[in-house]
């Protein structure tokens, strides 16, 4: 019998009336014939309303406290949605991540799964039940509460499915599915039908918020297809995939611009093996998360200019833990300039077509926007600009790539 891991997030829940809507579809899917699982978010902002909440009681609120507080969000979603699926007269049962035994690491605010225990999920669906989970949630090995990160209620979805071998995973959010480029920046961005695993983590990793990245590492790795879709239609969404052929004849298939950031340079860094190294151990163990990293060299060699996009919310521990690491290796110069965004391209055609950084920076060059820093992969190209020039820019090159015709773009409707 096949399964269904349905994930409803805090727009679709935000009130008794989708928290209706939201059931119909699971007990549809149901009648259908499918296994059931849903997960669900907080309903509508509970979950920023609460971290207002826990700042306005303590400035510094302690991170077991947090997950303690936040969790509650998506344990009412679940109660809700069990009765409403009772009162249209089907079987469900809410279950909370100790309850079903998701286990992570101990890392409050961003614990990372380490295991599911199907046993309590086998058990319900062989009882013909539809079984609710709370998102974003889980249990350290010490029975404390932790939570995934922001968003992550698409992660525990995406992990469920892995771990049942679903047949999808359907994502239900207020777009009706992943765009060229954000609509409200860019209007004429057009929807994807079809999307791979690795464009589409490359464009959350580069600011497309449509889904957390770790929720499409699972689906990648356990080959789950997820389908991002529209809670109040019917229409086919994006599905997010592995790669097919097709998707190569297009060379770039989506423009991101990611605007929380700040770039950390280090000037006068002593060019001499094992500085990097340094550098960047103490930033990981500050749990500073690295973007792109730059370097050059000067001085025939003998020193080096560093640095590194990091978010705008680790800015300032960057900034202590880089001035102490001066000190220490005798770096001239730490700067921190937080006024900055990364825009970027993204496609699988990269590989075979070529002019497309070309492209980009004519792109740039003709709206008259300087370019700071240049970082490439193998599929992403990406510009470290000014913030103020980042919703131009991301007009300019979605234009220049012509991501918003109609008659150019197999994979997009
Ligand atoms: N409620 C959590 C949040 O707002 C998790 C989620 O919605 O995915 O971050
Ligand atoms: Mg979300």
């Amino acid at each position: 019998m096949s399964l269904t891991v349905q994930k409803f997030g805090g727009t679709s829940l935000a009130d008794p009336e989708k928290i209706h809507r939201a059931a119909r579809r699971a007990i549809r899917a149901k009648l259908e014939g499918h296994r059931v699982v849903l997960v669900v978010s907080a309903m509508g902002h509970t979950t920023d309303e609460l971290l207002t909440l826990a700042r306005a009681v303590c400035a510094d609120p302690p991170k077991r406290e947090l997950d303690m507080l936040l969790t509650t969000g998506e344990q009412i979603s679940i109660a809700l949605m069990a009765m409403a699926i009772d009162a249209a007269g089907h079987e469900a049962i809410s279950l909370t991540a100790g309850q079903l035994g998701l286990l992570t690491d101990s890392a409050h605010t961003r614990a990372r799964i380490q295991r599911i225990s199907r046993e309590r999920l086998d058990r319900e669906l062989a009882e013909g039940k539809i079984v609710i989970v709370a998102g974003f949630q889980g249990i350290d090995a010490g029975g404390e509460i932790t939570t995934l990160g922001r968003g992550a209620s698409d992660t525990t979805a995406a992990a469920l499915a892995a771990v049942l071998g679903a047949d999808v995973c359907e994502i239900y959010t207020d777009v009706d599915g992943v765009y060229t480029a954000d609509p409200r920046v860019v209007p004429q961005a057009r929807k994807i039908d079809e999307i791979s695993y690795d464009v589409m983590l490359e464009m959350a990793a580069a600011g497309a918020v449509v889904m957390h990245s770790r929720a499409i590492e699972f689906a990648k790795k356990f080959n789950v297809p997820i389908h991002v879709r529209s809670s109040l239609t019917d229409a086919k969404g994006t599905m997010i995939m592995s790669e097919t052929q097709s998707m190569e004849a297009v060379a770039v298939q989506g423009v991101t611009l990611k605007e929380d950031l700040a770039f950390v340079s280090l000037t006068a860094v002593p060019n001499t093996p094992g500085v990097a190294a340094r550098i960047f151990a103490e930033v990981a163990k500050n749990h500073i998360v690295v973007d792109d990293i730059v370097q050059n060299i000067y001085d025939g060699g003998k020193f080096a200019n560093l640095g590194f996009s990091t978010n705008a919310a680790d800015a300032r521990e960057a900034r202590a833990v880089c001035e102490r690491l001066a000190k220490s290796l005798g770096i001239g110069k730490v700067e921190v300039d937080e006024g900055v965004s990364k825009l970027s391209a993204i496609g699988v055609g990269m590989r075979t077509h070529t002019g497309i950084a070309a492209t980009m920076f004519e792109a740039l060059a003709h709206a008259a926007i300087n370019i700071e820093n240049i970082s490439t992969s193998e599929i992403v190209i990406s510009c470290i600009i000014r913030r103020e020039d980042g919703p131009k820019a991301l007009r300019f090159i979605h234009d220049a790539f012509k991501l918003g015709d109609t008659d150019n773009r197999p994979g997009s409707s």
